[in-house]
């Protein structure tokens, strides 16, 4: 048997009781379902553990990972994770993981705090690279600096508005003070919040409340460290394929000066429920909503612990049951039935730390509904309860997970640690969570066994004769202010504190932080790849193409589908077939498509079906350039699916019926719809504001970008509130219309094309079964541009939303994909953000994020802020950039080498590893074949500097066309307003 095979394999690699550099292998265990072995080890000196789990996959993941239980809600977890990144002993500079970013291969870099741990991960297929990082973060979380100037910078400090300017007013400044204040302006991060605070004040608030964050004083950050970034608190994480003997050498190595503390795994609790408890908390108000149906609410009950891994996989099954899709009972009482627009955000099953956690709540609520909420919502279990669940969804719910667990992702190890991590750090067994197959089978068991049982038993245990947490927040418009007022009055209170003595200090440290900010550091120190670690030839993907005459099929033959078989079908839309009002409705028509139903069958049948015979169908619509030219745009709309090799018919089957047979009359689903579209667009805007300002901008300048932006940006949250606004004026009626002329207009045939990826066994029966899905549209090939008039000259404007935080983008126009000023354009991108911006727009201009973007195939090179508190300066910064760059250039302050870093950080995008999914998906989708790719790869290695610096000045000086996403930034622009309902 193979399970016997495999269980020889962790024994004899990696022996019980073996001794590996000061580590000692605690367990080893095989995981054939998931083709690894893992390994289970202790540091004998220190205590610390670490994970390793061996994978043929040259994608090698490295984590630190540390128990951090918050002391109070000043962020003091989160802003010792930023701290740590401004220098270490070995590696004294500041920001070394901003600096490593062009000086490795990594897919991954990043830092993360979670409720009560933090965690460094990075993923990189280059060994050479792996070891040189490995080494920055081992030295960075273990041997900081933790300078005080470090925690002004990172942390919370009082300075001049201007800092140059002891005139202007005193205001609270620092990094992480600013990103949470910008956290707390997205209504759906603060409804989450508070839940976790009312339910589990015990964790405190990682992140930091920004009330809070003031009162942290640096002692407490460096006191923080002592204690709990010890290796005895920590363990590490290692996956791929990359020996482990020599990952515990480094580890080892770095953990020589350590000796062995106590371990702090303090667990902590949750608030005690002995009986109904109700809470009720103030929140933001959304300036597009009605006021009256802004209330939100929810109900929690405890159901079990996380390191009982069989229970909490059961409970998962019932909370998908209960409210997972269309399908699902409490959908249909709940959402469908309109007592609210959806359900809210912390529904459904959450392992926190040490209790598992069911909630079902609604977000769109009357004041009414959220008070008879608790009543509503047993109610409903209750009836799910009685009338059971049909062996079919059970059997489609399992069909899933293994289909899911079958999908090859191109990061699994990254997903694997960030499973595995919360519970983890929390006594639960990462073994026993790997341990996939166990779990299932003594499911299929015990649901033969105990069939409905098994879950109403539960039901009523957990919910029915359990009490609930009721948590509501109703809609407060003094909110903002309210805030505003705080922060006001405890700034004002600091100050009162100082002396004229203590304000020239403050006045002194500014003007020391900002000339740290701009002093040139020496990077020597670094480890770095150079451009000879990246290989002149880029991968390249073996695809069939069969032209018929009629249309295209593309098939890639793969021996990694393990038995699944991948669909895509795609449909260039020209102007003269769909008009381009009718283009802001593509988004809404993909929703339809898996909203809806059709006339013969509810959308809870079909997904029902979807769900039992496929791996998902997704529509998808988007806009891109022509390789070859800036000013083609194509529009272009595509079905796309898995399923397992023997139901590709069936996938087939359904996409067919949704595209064909959606019945777009359905008024009360379409209602329902565009009533969870429209929900939370603010939050949208807010969480991702730098890229709705870039496509504003390059909405001017291009007609794909302007596709795009009708697509995806502030011009479809604007159709979106008119979409609601017919949705409460009962004329969806005109909405239906313009969505049954566009179902004609792709049922048309024309230019669809096909492409299909599946094993060797399989590739005939697949690509007949396609030609056949085919013969369902008269198809005619004749691919043709989206044409469009655009307009003149470019205009500045502000989007103003109600937001403690702005965004500004600048934009010009660049290249097409194959010009060979492209590639230099990219490298410009890279040289701005590396050699100007980071300092400029985060480091002095206080944004959290700020730099500068090539997009290669639609020729927009974009400058952007995130989260700024000067948006208006950013603008002026942008302005200058370029020149700036081509200065520094040519008076060699940038030199050959920052110019091979930018190639590195470049390639770290193109060389990232692909799923078998997306292979061949930039040829189907974009027309870019693999020879374009090769040439543009070549181009990017060869561009030098003094090339770089003759595009730079072609380019620029163009007049940019600039967006300010935000509050009134106090310029002289056209003012754009996404509507407000006073
Ligand atoms: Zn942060």
């Amino acid at each position: 048997m193979s399970l016997r095979r495999f269980a020889t394999v962790a024994r004899g690699k990696y022996p019980l009781g073996d001794r590996i550099h000061g580590f000692v292998v605690r367990r080893a265990l095989d995981v054939p379902e998931f083709s690894l072995t893992a390994v289970d080890l202790v540091h004998e000196r220190t205590g610390a553990s670490h994970l390793h789990i061996d994978r043929q996959d040259k994608n090698n993941v490295f984590s630190m990972v540390f128990k951090t239980n918050p002391p109070d809600s000043t962020g003091l977890p989160h802003i010792l994770e930023h701290t740590t990144l401004c220098g270490s002993e070995k590696y004294p500079v500041r920001d070394p993981f901003f600096k490593m970013l062009n000086r490795s291969l990594a897919n991954f870099m990043n830092a993360m705090t979670g409720h009560d741990y933090t965690f460094y991960p990075f993923a990189t297929t280059n060994p050479t690279d792996f070891y040189n990082l490995m080494d920055v973060y081992l030295d960075a979380t273990l041997n900081p600096l933790l300078s005080e100037e470090d925690f002004y910078q990172e942390g919370w400090r009082l300075e001049h508005e201007d800092t140059q300017d002891r005139a202007s007013p005193l205001c609270f400044k620092g990094v992480v003070y600013n990103e949470m204040k910008g956290q707390m302006s997205d209504s759906g991060y603060w409804f989450w919040i508070k839940f976790q605070e009312a339910i589990y004040p015990s964790l405190n608030n990682s992140g930091g409340d920004p009330a809070k964050i003031t009162n942290l004083v640096y002692e407490d950050l460096v006191d923080f460290h002592a204690r709990y970034y010890h290796p005895s608190n920590a363990a590490t994480f290692t996956y791929g394929s990359l020996p482990l003997e020599r990952h515990l050498a480094r580890i080892n190595e770095k953990y020589a000066r350590f000796g062995r503390r106590q371990r702090r795994q303090d667990v902590k609790q949750p608030i005690e429920l002995r009986s109904n408890t109700s809470l009720s908390v103030a929140g933001p108000v959304d300036p597009l909503l009605p006021l009256e149906r802004q209330y939100k609410g929810s109900l929690t009950w405890y159901c079990g612990r996380p390191d009982d891994v069989y229970e909490t996989f059961v409970m998962r099954l019932v909370s998908n049951l209960l409210i997972d899709g269309h399908s699902s009972p409490l959908y249909q009482e709940l959402v469908e039935t309109g007592l609210g627009t959806d359900f809210s955000i912390n529904s459904g099953m959450d392992s926190m730390t040490d209790v598992n956690m069911l909630s079902i709540g609604l977000q769109g609520m009357s004041e009414e509904t959220a008070a008879k909420l608790p009543g509503t919502v047993r109610d409903a279990v209750q009836r799910a309860k009685t009338a059971g669940f049909a062996r079919e969804k059970i059997d489609a719910m399992i069909h899933q997970l293994e289909l899911g667990r079958k999908v090859e992702s191109a990061s699994f190890g990254l997903n694997l640690l960030s499973s595995l991590v919360p519970g983890w750090v929390n006594r639960v067994d990462p073994l026993e969570m790997l341990k996939w197959d166990n779990v299932i089978g003594r499911f299929r068991q015990e649901y033969a066994k105990q069939g409905d049982a098994m879950f109403t038993d539960r039901i009523n245990e957990y919910i029915l004769d359990a009490p609930y947490f009721h948590y509501t927040m109703f809609p407060d418009a003094g909110l903002e202010k309210q805030i505003s007022g705080e922060e006001q009055r405890r700034l004002e209170k600091k100050i009162a504190t100082l002396d004229e003595s203590d304000k020239e200090v403050l006045y002194k440290r500014g003007l020391k932080l900002l000339e740290n900010q701009s002093k040139q550091e020496d990077l020597s120190c670094l480890p770095t790849l150079s451009t000879a670690d990246i290989s002149r030839d880029g991968d390249s993907v073996r695809l069939k193409l069969k032209n018929t005459g009629a249309t295209e099929l593309q098939t890639r033959v793969s021996s990694k589908t393990n038995g699944l078989t991948y669909f895509r079908s795609l449909k260039t839309v020209s102007s003269s077939e769909l008009p381009l009002e009718l283009v802001k409705y593509l988004p809404l028509f993909t929703d339809c498509l898996t909203n809806l139903g059709t006339k013969n069958k509810s959308m809870a049948q079909l997904e029902d079906e979807i769900k039992l015979y496929t791996g998902g169908i997704s529509p998808t619509v988007f806009s891109h350039s022509s390789p070859d030219d800036m000013n083609t745009a194509y529009l272009k709309f595509g079905l796309n699916g898995v399923a397992l090799n023997g139901n590709f018919e069936r996938l087939l089957d359904l996409s067919y019926q949704l595209l064909a047979e959606t019945d777009f009359d359905n008024h009360d689903k379409l209602s329902v719809l565009v009533k969870t579209l429209t929900s939370d667009n603010i939050s949208a805007i807010v969480s991702n504001g730098h890229s709705y300002a870039r496509g504003y901008s390059a909405a001017q300048l291009s007609k794909s970008a302007k596709l795009q932006q009708l697509l995806g940006g502030i011009e479809q949250v604007s159709f979106l509130n008119e979409l609601r606004e017919l949705d409460e004026q009962n004329r969806l009626g005109e909405v239906s219309t313009a969505l049954k002329r566009i179902q004609s207009i792709l049922l048309g045939g024309s230019n669809f094309k096909f492409a299909v990826t599946t094993d060797r066994a399989n590739v005939s029966t697949q690509e007949k079964l396609v030609a056949r899905y085919g013969e369902q549209f008269q198809l005619r090939h004749a691919v043709s541009a989206y044409e469009m008039e655009m307009q003149q000259a470019a205009q500045d404007r502000v989007v103003e939303i109600a937001a403690q935080v702005s965004f500004a983008a600048a934009v010009a126009s660049g290249s097409s994909y194959t010009c060979e000023d492209g590639p230099a354009l990219q490298i410009l991108a890279q040289l701005s953000t590396f050699k100007h911006l980071h300092s400029e727009v985060r480091e002095k201009g206080g944004a959290y994020g700020g730099g500068a973007t090539y997009d290669a195939l639609n020729g927009i090179f974009a400058y952007y802020s995130f989260r700024d508190p000067n948006p208006a300066r950013s603008i002026e910064t942008f302005a200058r950039s370029m020149g700036k760059i081509v200065d520094m250039i040519e008076n060699e302050q940038i030199t050959p080498e920052d110019l091979g870093q930018a190639k590195l950080s470049i390639f770290q995008n193109i060389d990232a590893p692909v799923s078998v999914r997306s292979e061949g998906a930039t040829h189907f989708n974009y027309d870019v074949d693999d020879d374009m790719k090769q040439a543009r790869r070549e181009s990017l290695l060869d561009c030098d500097l003094h090339r770089a610096a003759i595009v730079g000045r072609k380019y620029f000086p163009t007049r940019l066309s600039n967006t300010i996403i935000g509050a009134d930034p106090g310029v002289d622009w056209t003012k754009v307003s996404l509507g407000s309902r006073e």
